[in-house]
């Protein structure tokens, strides 16, 4: 086929990935028709097969192997970064993308642009630092200063920046929001988590109690659609307005998690508990700590794509998102540059829902 760009994405089965994954094969998708290769380190999941790509399984924090298996690669033209270790460590986290770059680089001749993604903990700290540092104040913007303490995304910016300056490419450091996705194979989904937590409420005839602090409950919230990360991403690989910028990424409104507990609630038919003055809260890491085997039964009841609950949930992650208030982040310099691209953060939370219905992985 006549190929006019060819895509590698790294973390192909996440939460982006699997978003990116499904845009770049669209046909009206800017840049195209576009050649997909997408990495991951687990083995191509089931679901995952219905995507036309080429897989390519491979450890990415392993320089031999990534040497052996991404330098045939030869007509890469645009790189996607959408992974992570799954720890904030900085080392590995540096490696597995100088891995990437040390081998593409040299043996794609045609390479023009690299996509990389980080997020809005540029703004307020890693998780296991944050406490130790003052937030910026929010709405964050693109220029404010990085933050005095270690984070991996200011290591992977500084290899983003070295490399391609050396080797006269072009590049975009996406900050994205709390994305709003479908992906079982995600460390922090907070729609799979909700999703999951509202089926074992329904099974054990339990309402959906919100566990989160008085303050997340009322205030605004901003998310962004997996979706919408990727066509921000392809929009910046191919428009020349998007070169060498780094850019906010939400979807453009804000919500209040009182108003996805509603929508949740009515999804699964459920009775709702929101947050109540005085309650003392129990984290939602510490209700579902037992649950793994009633997931695996509800998995078994209904037929339900095979997962397991520490793959499919991160409650810990949805844990962070219910006591953080003040984390908006702007679309100005977005919007000036040309990118204005939008979600309504209630229908994309909803659509979450249905593909993972679509999908099996919830009943
Ligand atoms: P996910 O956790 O959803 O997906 C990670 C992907 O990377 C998976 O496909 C995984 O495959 C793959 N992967 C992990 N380790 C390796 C490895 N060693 N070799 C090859 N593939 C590997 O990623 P996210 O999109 O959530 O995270 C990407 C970035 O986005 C991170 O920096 C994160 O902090 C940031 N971010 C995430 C947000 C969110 O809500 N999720 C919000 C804002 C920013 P496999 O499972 O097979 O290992």
């Amino acid at each position: 086929e006549d190929y006019k760009s060819v895509a590698l994405v790294v973390g192909v089965t996440g939460i982006v990935g699997s978003s990116l994954a499904q845009v770049l094969a669209l046909p009206g998708t800017p840049g195209g028709p576009w050649k997909v290769y997408g990495v991951a380190r687990r083995s191509r999941p089931v679901w995952f097969s219905k995507n036309h790509l080429e897989y390519i399984q491979c450890d990415v924090s392993n320089t031999q192997e990534t040497i052996s298996k991404l330098s045939p690669l030869t007509d890469i033209t645009h790189i996607f970064y959408v992974s992570w270790i799954g720890s904030e460590d900085c080392d590995i986290n540096a490696t597995m993308f100088k891995n990437i770059l040390n081998t593409v680089i040299p043996n794609a001749p045609k390479l023009q642009h690299i996509c990389l993604q980080t997020g809005i903990k540029h703004y307020f700290g890693i998780f296991e630092e944050g406490s130790k540092v003052e937030p910026h104040d929010s709405p964050f913007t693109e220029d404010l200063p990085r933050l005095d303490v270690p984070n991996f995304y200011h290591d992977l910016e500084d290899i983003l920046y070295e490399e391609t300056s050396k080797n006269n490419l072009t590049w975009s450091v996406h900050r994205p929001a709390l994305v709003f996705g479908f992906s079982p194979c995600s460390l922090m989904n907070i729609a799979s988590t909700l999703c999951v937590y509202a089926t074992i409420c329904k099974y054990e005839n339990k309402p959906l109690v919100y566990t989160g602090s008085k303050a997340s409950w009322n205030c605004y919230s901003d998310a962004v659609d997996a979706d919408l990360i990727a066509e921000h991403q392809i929009w910046a690989a191919v428009d020349p307005k998007a070169k060498n910028q780094v850019l906010n990424c939400n979807n453009g409104d804000v919500f209040k998690w009182k108003h996805v507990w509603k929508t949740l609630a009515e999804q699964f038919g459920l009775e709702m508990v929101g947050y109540i003055e005085g309650k003392q809260q129990v984290s939602l890491a510490e209700l579902m700590k037992d649950k793994d085997l009633v997931w695996d039964e509800i998995v078994k009841k209904h037929n339900l794509a095979p997962t397991k609950l520490k793959d499919i949930a991160a409650f810990w992650f949805a844990d962070i998102a219910f006591c953080s208030e003040n984390f908006l982040s702007s679309m100005n310099k977005n919007k000036e540059l040309g990118f204005l691209g939008f979600r309504d953060s209630i229908k994309s939370f909803n659509s979450c829902i249905d593909k993972m219905r679509a999908y099996r992985f919830i009943p």
